[in-house]
């Protein structure tokens, strides 16, 4: 089995397995209990959360753990606007369900959500924010890099806009944090969300740094977990393993960043060679491991399912319902041409893939969109 879908989730790392493993055997101590059993959990959390802090460029009071991406948007989101329910939200069309969704729950609240578009490469420019960002705007959510086609934002500069209306920044990085190098300080953000299944770690652990000074509602009432600010007792193994991932890919992140180019490159000279009609989709600086490709007139749910039963696991941009085949709200906003989008599949590569792993995708799949069968079904 060849797994190149590692935008959905990746494998745990080995080193953050052994890291956290005393965690789960020998050390369960509730961190929060007085005795000296639980001293060592409190500093191991301690210690996780100052390296996770040190990776992002932040203070360790301004990280808190929470059980994901999902709700670390959630909480981003929810917990800026319900402080001020009359003032609006900024987001983008491309956004992951995680903040469409959680929008769209504070606009049945009654708060105007603002949707910013993007052009053919999925990037948001800087007028459109101009254009309707105002004072009575409480918060901008701009995804850091997009799950789909890997396109990274400006975000530096889109931050920049929000702040001159003293509006809260918040970005989803849940596929760029340990991908790409960030500091959170340098680019003035106020917020970030992060998930650990993303680079290696746990799935159902991940953080959401606050910048010390935003107001923001707590996330669950409760014990004194996390500052008062998310209550519940914390899940130490996933914690220290997130610490230890994230530690080792930021550390690794050159290496890993050319290697997937580099797999990058081979699959698409292949299929330039054997002539296949494709287009990339996605910015060229897109995410190293990300790459999204249209064939022409193809199925993209069909190709997922004929490169399984070749052992090969990548995703589609677009799934069939009983009746006809939906582009996702990514492609569309990109304005991808029907009669490629609907033949999108995502390739999300990590940095366990070999190069004979790039070359045995791409061959599946010359193989599978110049086979007889899925040839006719084209023309048809
Ligand atoms: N945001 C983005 C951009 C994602 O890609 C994902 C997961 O795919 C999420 C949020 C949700 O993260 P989680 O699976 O940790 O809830």
């Amino acid at each position: 089995m060849i797994y190149a879908d590692n935008a959905a989730t990746t494998k745990l790392d080995i080193d953050a397995f052994e890291a956290m493993k005393p965690f789960l055997l020998e050390e369960y101590a509730n961190a929060s209990q007085p005795y000296s059993f639980s001293r060592k959990v409190k500093k191991a959390i301690l210690e996780a959360r100052a390296t996770i802090a040190m990776c992002i460029g932040a203070l360790p009071e301004e990280i808190f753990f929470t059980s994901g991406g999902t709700e670390s948007d959630n909480w981003a989101i929810k917990g800026t606007v319900f402080q001020n329910v009359t003032a609006g939200v900024i987001t983008s069309q491309i956004e992951h369900h995680a903040v469409m969704n959680a929008c769209a729950a504070v606009e049945r609240q009654g708060v105007p959500v603002v949707y910013l578009p993007v052009d053919e490469q999925g990037i948001v420019h800087q007028e459109s924010l101009k254009k309707v960002v105002t004072d009575y705007h409480r918060i901008v959510s701009i995804m850091y890099a997009n799950n789909e086609v890997g396109t990274i934002q400006p975000i530096r500069e889109l931050c920049e806009i929000a702040h001159q209306h003293n509006v809260i920044f918040h970005t989803d990085a849940v596929q760029a944090v340990a991908h790409v190098p960030i500091n959170v300080h340098d680019l003035g953000l106020d917020m970030l969300s992060a998930s650990a299944h993303k680079f290696n770690g746990m799935k159902g652990v991940g953080f959401l740094y606050i910048r010390k000074g935003i107001e923001i509602e707590r996330y669950s009432d409760g014990g004194m977990q996390e500052s008062g600010m998310r209550a519940g007792t914390e899940n130490v193994a996933g914690i220290i393993a997130m610490a230890a991932a994230l530690k080792k890919n930021c550390d690794c992140m050159e290496a890993y960043t050319s290697h997937m180019r580099r797999l990058k490159e081979i699959i698409l000279c292949i299929l330039s060679e054997n002539m296949v009609d494709f287009i990339c989709n996605g910015a060229p600086d897109a995410l190293p491991g990300i790459l999204s490709i249209s064939f022409r007139n193809a199925d993209g749910e069909k190709l997922l399912h004929r490169l399984d039963l070749m052992g090969v696991c990548v995703s589609t941009g677009a799934a069939c319902d009983s009746r006809n085949t939906k582009v996702s709200h990514v492609l569309e906003a990109m304005r991808v041409p029907p009669e490629y989008a609907k033949g999108t599949i995502r390739i999300s590569l990590g940095n366990g893939n070999t190069e004979n792993d790039a070359v045995t995708i791409t061959n599946a799949l010359v193989k599978i969109l110049t086979s007889k069968s899925m040839r006719d079904k084209r023309k048809d």
